[in-house]
């Protein structure tokens, strides 16, 4: 064997030549001189592998489940925190610099909901020589409130929205689309990492619907959704609410949704000498067709949404009845659903004559054959 002239400074044995097979610390810093020359008795006595904490805490939200990352929390969309143990535990080993061929694999084992052991196990070469290591590490889950929850909770918001309706009461399908769609939003915010969108609470209340939102933008986003879906408009107001230290003046916005006079569905009589309409849109200016004839109307531009018109009912006050006979190309026979009498009324151009029962609506202004089911709804946004 070769000499090389060094001396381990740990034991004083003199270090044959070729031990060395570390080539690349051959210009490492001035901290590794040292480590450099020890023997490799003596080096690997006091060699770790691996560098484990003691202990690792996993911090979730114990409402929304987000987890504690680096300094801010993080949506994960997780149910089992074991994967994010792993990865903790993972990120928190450190692997000796001077190691090669490194090989690791984690193995987790639940103790309990909120404790799991992982078992870490690390193989690599060392001077040449296979070592391997294995370290347990105890993950604690810990349960806490994330600041959006936090938030939520104290009731934070900074806009109101308000869904209402022009001369009558939101009907519940609205209210429910109302807010279906503010949460739908809300998550397609969250989705992009944005943890500043929530709705704080959602109240139902005599004449419509109120939701507390996060913020500004998100209120007016909301507002501009409901109307594009449900039609109507929305008008924004604001309201001071304190000044911070410097001034500044803070202000709660409120959006006040007003959806359309008249919705998809109901029979209205505009009056005009021509017939009750069955409304199928409200977006933009209101369309229906006409009960008596069975062409389309369409309100004026002037008159937009809301023209004048007088309330006969709606599709779900319709009876099936008996079409009787069909008289000619304007009359049709059908059986009155509370008298039982045959009555003449108008053929429109939808009546189906083969069917033996066609939809009529009894109001004010007589009765009428609707479409039948589905037969509206072709403008349905
Ligand atoms: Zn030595
Ligand atoms: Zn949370």
């Amino acid at each position: 064997m070769s000499r090389s002239g060094e001396f381990c400074p740990r034991c004083g044995d003199e270090i044959p030549e070729g031990t060395d097979e570390r080539p690349e610390l051959a210009g490492a810093g001035g901290q590794r001189n040292s480590e450099h020359v020890l023997c490799d008795a003596c080096y690997f006595e006091e060699f770790d592998l691996v560098d484990a904490p003691d202990t690792i805490q996993v911090r979730v939200c114990s409402r929304c489940g987000a987890v504690h990352k680096g300094n801010r929390w993080v949506d994960i969309g997780a149910e089992d925190y074991t994967d994010i143990a792993v990865e903790q535990v993972s990120e928190a080993l450190g692997i000796h610099v001077d190691a090669q061929s490194v090989a690791w694999q984690v193995a987790p084992e639940q103790l309990d909901k909120n404790n799991i052991r992982m078992h870490a196990e690390f193989s690599g070469v060392i001077r040449g020589t296979p070592v391997t290591e294995e370290v347990t590490v105890p993950v604690r889950i810990s349960r806490q409130t994330c600041k959006r929850c936090g938030k939520i909770a104290g009731g934070s918001f900074a806009s109101i929205v308000q869904v209402r309706a022009d001369e009558r009461v939101p009907t519940d399908d609205e209210r429910e689309r109302a807010e279906e769609i503010a949460q739908e939003y809300v998550a397609a915010r969250e989705e992009t990492g944005d943890r500043n969108a929530f709705i704080t609470e959602t109240k139902t209340v005599d004449d419509g619907l109120d939701m507390k939102i996060s913020t500004n933008q998100m209120g007016l986003g909301i507002a501009k959704r409901i109307t594009a879906q449900l039609g109507g408009s929305y008008s924004d107001s604001r309201r001071l609410i304190s000044e911070d230290e410097d001034g500044q003046e803070l202000y709660r916005m409120t959006y006040a949704v007003r959806l359309p006079r008249y919705r998809q569905g109901e029979v209205i009589d505009p009056e005009d000498g021509d017939g009750p309409v069955l409304v199928r849109s409200v977006q933009g200016n209101l369309k229906g067709v006409r009960l008596t004839t069975g062409e389309d109307y369409e309100a004026s531009f002037e008159e937009g949404e809301t023209p004048d018109a007088r309330r006969l009912g709606f599709r779900e006050d319709s009876q099936q009845t008996t079409l009787v006979a069909v008289e000619d190309d304007n009359a049709v026979q059908v059986l009155d659903p509370e008298t039982f009498e045959s009555k003449t009324v108008p053929r429109p151009a939808y009546l189906d004559t083969d069917a033996d029962e066609v939809p009529v609506l009894k109001s004010h202004a007589g009765l009428h054959v609707l479409p039948a089911d589905g037969e509206d709804t072709d403008t349905d946004e």
